[in-house]
């Protein structure tokens, strides 16, 4: 008989870890003790030396699915301590608040099979749920996590539901949303004018939307709007009613069957979209089509992850709209009062509950990439999990960008990044934006003893960061926008050391003072280097170039010195621009596809940001051709006047658009390599960083790697966090580390520092 000590950190808490020991213990036959401690779980078992190994063997194969196992530590020792049963020690760190917390889960199989058994007293319930499944992060108010602190307090647990939740055999074991049809939330149905409808609600609501009307549901971190698919013309009076010309709207299929039918779904893909997380995966068409749901090749597909939606498809529902019940720009609606008088004349009825919303979470967006998430946006599933760092950060706050607002916190080895929030342009947005950092930083017990913003004066995120900063008598450290996201691509990636950056963006502001967006950067966290860029292009009439895209193709034909007789609006444009009346120079990637776009005649106008460069990747034909590339001045700038004579040209003389799309994209590939080559030529970089939202174009991810691990270099890019602004305050967070550290007296000390911020 021996005794193993073990120690297991990582995401073990709140996932049904130690019911899952104490099964395993008792197969085994072992006695001892589990307690949670402050990153992790510590055993003692006792038995034969044999039996522990075998346990421990194999223990993290069978560990629940929710669990993540970072490390697995094991000594044994002769003396016992004469355990005679396996105990559950309750430790006085699981007070303390630096436990995790998990991100809403979707419904688990076994759930599934109970809520579809006629026989259980669960059947057809719409809020059942498990210790492996439901929500979790959206009904958080505060921690320690239990019932009390969740949106579930106003529903006391039946007897049936209590038992369950105190027997560890149970699989609803401190299940803290534990609840039945006798004790938990209910489900209810309003008509257009919020008059609540007698009958079986999910009933109303399928008969509703089979008729074609639209009808508000209210999910785990939002409410949608949903109606059906075929028929272009009710997906076209839910644009016309939410004011959403042309961006596209996300399905919800009640199966990857359903989703087949519409899209290629890869196994990786398949594996992504039924997994717990179920994020949005943006799936390519099966054949061209779908233009009044998306305008794009690929189309957002989710699965079901509520009780609620999976009663909503039933048998017979194949596929949904699904998209947030917002107004143009603001945030997700999550209650129902709200829902019901600001969705007047736009939803036909609603689908709502009684248990409220505690924290907005949109639904995650991606990509699947090398078998893996490539995010769009990250979101519900998987925030707010941590991203472990392999040094320890002082508590700092990331307060990110604009247009795509995220914050990102740090405690310890562990870094936060907060949910989508949105556009802080928007007042709903903004205090949405400051009451997750305030929610951050009561949940994990985080007092930040420093602040970094974005270098733009403007950002309501810069200006929420400097009146903190004011108020508290904390440092603030300014970050320029691209350096944050190279700086972001080297933290997603676990990498210190220099390298060299490719940020492709629309916007951010340049340490010149002029808009950057297609740079290549060489640095660290410390600092950059602006190594190369592209010509600038004159912005007629400052912002609406965003919009009013045709300006970009005019700037650009008339600087290359071809004919602009073609663009209606010309001779107006070209005396703003002789006049250099409000004309600022960008060297945004954005805006070269926006005016490409314009100029083969995708699209002049554009209804939301980016829309140019998605339709650019819409329209893409097979041709391996590029441009010719000519560089100017310093830095090493991309003189693209000769590539737009050759896309005019090409154009007059026939080329299909989708052909030039391609050897436009070709052409950015090959100038990036060339960009590179030069930039190991002069600094022996070998490594490059792919990061800024014009890398969300899968025709460029799919051949820039190619083309530069070809050439030998080393090539990374986001993988945990969106390479887009969302992305950024990832960055920022270890930029401000580094200075931080550089701050102090002599030689920098890591755990000083550490100490003295804490
Ligand atoms: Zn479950
Ligand atoms: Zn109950
Ligand atoms: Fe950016």
């Amino acid at each position: 008989m021996e005794r193993a000590w073990i120690h297991i950190r990582g995401i073990v808490q709140g996932v049904g870890f130690r019911p899952f020991i104490h099964k395993l213990v008792r197969e085994y036959g072992l006695v001892g003790t589990i307690k949670n401690t402050s990153s992790g779980v510590e055993l003692e078992l006792e038995g034969e030396r044999a039996t522990l190994e075998t346990l421990i063997a194999v223990l993290p194969a069978r560990a629940p699915k929710l669990a993540v196992i970072e490390a697995l530590e094991a000594r044994y020792f002769q003396e016992l301590k004469g355990f005679t049963d396996f105990r559950i020690v309750e430790s006085k760190t699981e007070a303390l608040r630096d436990t995790l917390i998990s991100p809403d889960i979707a419904i688990c199989d076994d759930c599934l099979r109970e809520l579809r058994d006629p026989c259980d007293r669960r059947y057809r319930y719409p809020f059942i749920n498990c210790t492996n499944c439901g929500p979790r992060f959206t009904i958080i108010r505060d921690v320690p996590y239990d019932r009390a602190k969740t949106s579930m307090a106003s529903f006391p647990m039946c007897p049936d539901c209590d038992r369950e939740y105190h027997d560890i055999e149970n699989r609803r074991y401190h299940a803290q949303p534990d609840c039945c049809p006798v004790c938990g939330p209910r489900v209810f149905y309003l008509d257009r004018d919020g008059k609540r409808l007698a009958g079986d609600a999910i009933e109303l609501a399928r008969t509703a939307l089979k008729a074609g009307q639209i009808v508000a549901v209210k999910g785990l971190g939002g409410i949608h709007l949903a109606c059906r698919v075929d028929g272009e013309r009710i997906a076209r009076e839910l644009r016309r009613r939410k004011q959403r010309d042309e961006k596209p709207f996300a399905l919800m299929c009640r199966d990857t069957a359903c989703a087949e039918k519409i899209c290629e779904v890869s196994a990786a893909e398949r594996e992504i979209l039924e997994g717990f997380r179920r994020p949005i995966v943006l799936l390519r068409k099966k054949r061209p089509g779908l233009f009044h749901i998306s305008e794009n090749a690929r189309v957002g597909v989710m699965l079901p992850y509520t009780p609620l939606h999976v009663l909503l498809f039933g048998e017979d529902l194949d596929m949904l709209v699904m998209t947030s019940a917002n107004l143009s720009d603001t945030p997700m609606m999550t209650e129902n009062e709200e829902a019901v008088q600001k969705l007047h004349g736009i939803a036909d009825g609603f689908l709502l509950h009684d248990r409220d919303i505690q924290t907005r979470c949109d639904d995650s967006l991606c990509w699947v990439l090398g078998g893996g998430e490539y995010f769009a946006r990250r979101s519900r599933g998987y925030v707010p999990f941590p991203i472990r760092m392999e040094r320890a950060l002082p508590p700092i706050l990331a307060c990110g960008a604009e247009q795509k607002a995220s914050f990102c916190l740090s405690r310890e080895t562990c870094v936060f990044p907060s949910q989508h929030i949105g556009d802080l342009k928007n007042l709903e947005t903004f205090e949405s934006y400051t009451q997750q950092i305030a929610h951050f930083e009561n949940l994990f017990d985080i007092k930040p003893r420093a602040l970094v913003c974005d270098l733009h004066p403007d950002y309501l995120s810069t200006r929420y960061a400097e009146e903190r900063a004011g108020r508290e008598n904390i440092p603030l450290i300014r970050v320029q926008h691209h350096h944050a996201h190279l700086a972001a691509c080297m933290a997603d990636n676990g990498v210190e050391e220099k390298v060299i950056g490719l940020v492709w963006d629309g916007t951010g502001l340049g340490t010149d003072g002029t808009s950057w967006g297609a740079e290549c950067l060489v640095g660290d966290f410390r600092g950059f280097e602006r190594f190369a860029s592209l010509r600038p292009i004159p912005l007629i009439g400052g912002d609406r170039v965003t919009r009013e895209t045709d300006r970009v193709a005019f700037a650009l034909l008339r600087e290359a010195g071809l004919s602009t007789d073609e663009i209606e609006n010309g001779e107006s444009y070209g005396r703003i621009l002789d006049l250099n009346l409000n004309c600022p120079l960008s060297t945004g990637m954005g805006r070269l596809f926006d005016g490409v776009a314009a100029l083969l005649g995708i699209k002049t106008r554009c209804t939301y940001e980016g829309q140019g460069a998605v339709l650019l990747e819409a329209a893409v034909a097979e041709d391996r051709a590029a441009f010719p590339i000519a560089w100017e001045g310093e830095p090493l700038r991309f003189d693209w006047r000769p590539m737009v004579c050759a896309l005019a040209s090409g154009r007059d003389a026939g080329v299909g658009t989708g052909r030039l799309a391609a050897r436009f994209m070709n052409t950015l590939i090959e100038m990036a390599a060339l960009q590179c080559l030069r930039a190991r030529e002069k600094t022996g970089l070998n490594t490059v960083c792919l990061s800024g939202g014009s890398f969300q174009n899968l025709y460029l991810m799919a051949r820039l790697p190619e083309k530069l691990e070809a050439a030998g270099f080393r090539v990374l890019r986001h993988r945990r966090v969106s390479p887009n602004d969302e992305g950024l305050s990832l960055g920022q967070l270890m930029i401000a580390r580094a200075a931080l550290g550089s701050r102090q007296v002599g030689a920098y000390e890591e755990e000083d520092s550490l100490s003295q911020l804490r």
